[in-house]
Parts: C-alpha cells; sequence; structure tokens
C-alpha cells in the first residue's frame, strides 16, 4: 500500500510526488491522459517530428517553489535566465524598442527601466511614477504576510491603471501583454488585485525576481521526465492511462478506483483541475458540495497558439511582444531551446475571441501580424503552420468567481492540490507547485 495517492500528473501532483518521494514517503501517482504533464505537456509533431509545447511557458526568478523543484529533480540547469526584466517590443506601426530594467533596488529598476524606454514619449514614460506608490505599499503587504492585492480588488487591471495615471500607450505597450502574460485575462475582465500581486513579487527588492526564465527545451523534458524519474528511483511510480475515482468509506478517503481495480491508501491527494473535480466522485460528501459546486461553477480562459515554420531564420532575438494584437508574444524556439527546435510560436493570451476562429483563420491571423511586425518573416516561406487552442488553459481571475478552496477538506484523507487552490497566485506553474508543496506538507503531517 503507497503511503500516498495522487491523483494527476501534472505540475501540482508531480511537485507533491517528488515532495513526498524525496522525504521517504511510498508514493504512487495515477493520470488519467496517455502522458504525464497536464496543461503544461508536449506532443510530438507528426510532420516535422518536432517535439512541440502545448503552449509556450515562461517562468519568473519570482517562482522561488517552481525553481526549487526544478532544483530538486536536477532540473534547474534546462532553463535559461534573462539578467533582470528586458524585453523587446514591436509597435503596431512597426517601430521597434526594448525595455531594459537596470539592477536597481525596487521600484527604480521598473521606473528607470520605463523612463529610459525609447518606444515611448516622455509624458508616456514619466506616467509610470503613478505606479510606485501602490506597488510599494503592495511589497510591504507581502513582506508582512498580508494580500499584497487588497487595495485593488473589485476593480478591473485597466480601471486600476487609469486610476494610477498610466498612459494609454504604456498601458499598451508593457500593462497589457504583461498583465495578459501573468493573468491569461483581458485587462478589462481580470480584477486588478492578482495583477498588483504579481508585480509586488515580481519588482520585489530582489531584482533577479523580475527576470524572465524560459525553458531551454519542451515541457516533457524540462519537468516531467526528470520528475518521473525522481519518483521512480525513490521507489515510488507514475502510472499513466489510469482514471482514478475516489473510493470513500465512512466519511473518510481510504484510496482509488482505477476501472475494477481498488488501491489503497490513508491519504489521497486530488491534483486534478478544477473542472475535473466532480468526476472524481461518485456521490459528493455533503462536506464537500460547497468546494464542489465552486469548482463546477469557475470559469475558464482560453489561450492558443500558433507554431509556424518559415524555411529561414525571421527573428534577432528569441522573444518579442506584439502589443495591441490578437498574438501578443512571439517565441523563435530554434534560438530558446538548446538544440531540435525550427519553429516560432505565437501566443494570444485571453483568447475566447481567437479561441473561437477556425484554424484557417487563426493561422491567417497569426501570419498576418508576424508578416507586419518582421520584414524577415514577409521574405520568407511559410513551410508548415498549426493552431492549438486551450480552452481550459486557465481559470478566470474576474471579480465574483466563487472562492478558491484550501490544501485540506472536511473529508479525513483527501487534500486538494492545482493551480486553483487558494494560493495567492494567478494560474501558473508556480501555484501548482506551491499547491503540490503544501499537499505534501500536509500529508507529511
Ligand atoms: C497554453 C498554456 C500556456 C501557459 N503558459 C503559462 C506560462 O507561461 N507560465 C505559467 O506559469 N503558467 C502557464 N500556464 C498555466 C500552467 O500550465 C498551469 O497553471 C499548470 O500547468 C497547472 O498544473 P496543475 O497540475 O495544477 O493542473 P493540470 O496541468 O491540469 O494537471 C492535472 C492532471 O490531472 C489529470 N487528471 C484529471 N482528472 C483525473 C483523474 N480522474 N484521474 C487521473 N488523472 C486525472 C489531468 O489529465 C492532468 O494531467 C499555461 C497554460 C496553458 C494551457
Amino acid at each position: 500500500m503507497p503511503d500516498v495517492l495522487v491523483i494527476g500528473a501534472g505540475v501540482a501532483g508531480l511537485s507533491a510526488a517528488v515532495r513526498l518521494a524525496g522525504a521517504g514517503a511510498r508514493v504512487l501517482v495515477l493520470e488519467a491522459r496517455p502522458t504525464s504533464g497536464g496543461r503544461a505537456g508536449a506532443y510530438r509533431d507528426p510532420a516535422t517530428g518536432e517535439v512541440v509545447d502545448n503552449g509556450q511557458h515562461v517562468l519568473l526568478g519570482c517562482y522561488h517553489e517552481t525553481l526549487a523543484f526544478l532544483r530538486q529533480i536536477d532540473a534547474a540547469n534546462r532553463v535559461r535566465w534573462q539578467a533582470g526584466l528586458a524585453v523587446t517590443m514591436i509597435d503596431r506601426g512597426g517601430r521597434q524598442s526594448t525595455l531594459a530594467c537596470p539592477p536597481l533596488p525596487s521600484p527604480w529598476h521598473l521606473v528607470g527601466g520605463v523612463v529610459a524606454w525609447d518606444g515611448l514619449g516622455l509624458g508616456e514614460r514619466l506616467s509610470i511614477a503613478g505606479i510606485a506608490g501602490p506597488l510599494a505599499r503592495a511589497q510591504r503587504a507581502l513582506a508582512r504576510g498580508e494580500d499584497p492585492g487588497a487595495e485593488a480588488r473589485g476593480v478591473t487591471v485597466r480601471a486600476w491603471l487609469e486610476r494610477h495615471g498610466q498612459a494609454p500607450r504604456l498601458c499598451e505597450m508593457l500593462w497589457e501583454p504583461l498583465a495578459l502574460a501573468a493573468l491569461n485575462q483581458p485587462i478589462d475582465l481580470a480584477e486588478a488585485s492578482h495583477f498588483l500581486g504579481v508585480l509586488a513579487r515580481m519588482f520585489s527588492p530582489e531584482p533577479s525576481d523580475a527576470a524572465l526564465v524560459v525553458p531551454a527545451c519542451p515541457l516533457d523534458a524540462l519537468y516531467v521526465e526528470p520528475a518521473v524519474r525522481f519518483v521512480r528511483a525513490q521507489g515510488g511510480e507514475v502510472r499513466t492511462h489510469a482514471p482514478a475515482r475516489l473510493v470513500i468509506d465512512k466519511g473518510r478517503v481510504t484510496g482509488v478506483r482505477v476501472r475494477d481495480e481498488h488501491l489503497a491508501a490513508p491519504i489521497v491527494i486530488a491534483a486534478v483541475p478544477w473542472f475535473g473535480l466532480r468526476g472524481l466522485f461518485d456521490e459528493v460528501p455533503a462536506s464537500m458540495a460547497a468546494i464542489v459546486d465552486g469548482a463546477a461553477r469557475r470559469a475558464a480562459s482560453p489561450i492558443v497558439t500558433v507554431n509556424l515554420w518559415f524555411d529561414r531564420p525571421v527573428m534577432e532575438g528569441p522573444i518579442v511582444g506584439l502589443p495591441g494584437r490578437a498574438f501578443q508574444w512571439v517565441f523563435d524556439k530554434a534560438q530558446v531551446f538548446a538544440d531540435g527546435a525550427r519553429h516560432l510560436s505565437l501566443v494570444s493570451s485571453g483568447a475566447a475571441e481567437v479561441a473561437a476562429m477556425t484554424n484557417a483563420r487563426i493561422i491567417a491571423t497569426a501570419v498576418a501580424e508576424i508578416g507586419g511586425a518582421l520584414p524577415a518573416a514577409r521574405r520568407a516561406t511559410l513551410r508548415r503552420a498549426t493552431a492549438v487552442r486551450e480552452r481550459l488553459a486557465t481559470f478566470s481571475l474576474a471579480a465574483g468567481e466563487p472562492p478558491r478552496p484550501p490544501t485540506r477538506t472536511p473529508v479525513p484523507g483527501l487534500l486538494l492540490a492545482g493551480d486553483w487552490i487558494e494560493t495567492g497566485l494567478p494560474a501558473t506553474i508556480e501555484s501548482a507547485v506551491v499547491s503540490g508543496h503544501r499537499a505534501a506538507a500536509e500529508a507529511g503531517r
């Protein structure tokens, strides 16, 4: 009998399993799909043979728990660190400029970077000063262990930026692409408290917290294979093709059922997404009804990725921001990955409208936008294009969503993990790892 059963081999389930296995527990992870990784996975493109992510994932220097997870599975060298925040943007007029934050104490690295940014007019740059006060207050709250976003509750990101005097062009060039990447929701919908929380962590007194940390290999090689290897090396197991349902006896979880097989364990960590929670129960216990109903009511926000194979390199640097477009960021995987990739990945976050288009229209939009921004792409020949829709990519951060549940449930033996658990973070890898580590700590008590 394992000490702990984990349902779901996404980031949350694998990080919980690694923590537990590293502490000497016998762990069995059950994954319904044929492959592990969940919403952060990779697949082999049949035409090119390249391994392609289900969507570009970017980490930040402030993802402290994720970086600890990568160190534990000996994968910390599979990411590339930028020195501080430096991003190249091409505006809708085709003008290229770079925002580079100098290594100053917070918030002066952000303020200094924006003030020196030649992509904006002087007045637009100086409007950044309006953010310094709220950012400093949010950081003090975070340091005291309080909610850093408290003063931005109940307002949208756009309303909050306007309240603090941010110029429309600064919003378009910086805040909107940053908020879309961090929250995966349009700034007219997402609640600003979540964005302020991200900013407080990112623009902390430690400048490296704002650094972009980009996987240098596909996601399966980044963390899935190393985590599975780690769990097995400690005597645990990760089984795929194993859809699990909870077995509850006299009000307590006693194990799971996978088809006809009964697997017993004193503790089960349900590391499934909010939209998978209801499916774990034959019958929902009354004590779990509020949590399960809340999860079922939680709205989702999609991400659409277009992968393009041109016949030649078209980008100078590995990452370019395309503010004011349907696809806000483009990554040249040939430069981002250590080897073996030749495609560009264009990302559309908060992509409800794009996700509703046909594949042909999605690809045509992406090709038109990249051609408008990069002259080299106009001269190149497009060899192949694919579109990947992740309709349930992340949970909504709009005001009025149901509360997020804690790790412990009212059902003895059942713990929850997943990016949607109450971590104080948006739907990110870091939130998933924080939830996994918390569940492992609870299980070890
Ligand atoms: C396209 C895209 C881009 C993203 N970009 C970023 C980014 O740049 N930075 C960032 O930090 N985050 C990003 N995210 C978010 C990030 O991927 C997620 O927050 C994270 O992967 C969630 O992990 P999880 O383990 O909580 O859930 P999941 O990944 O959903 O894992 C849950 C697992 O449980 C399994 N499961 C469900 N039910 C059962 C069952 N009954 N039995 C067994 N198994 C079951 C599922 O198959 C799945 O594998 C992105 C997400 C997407 C989709």
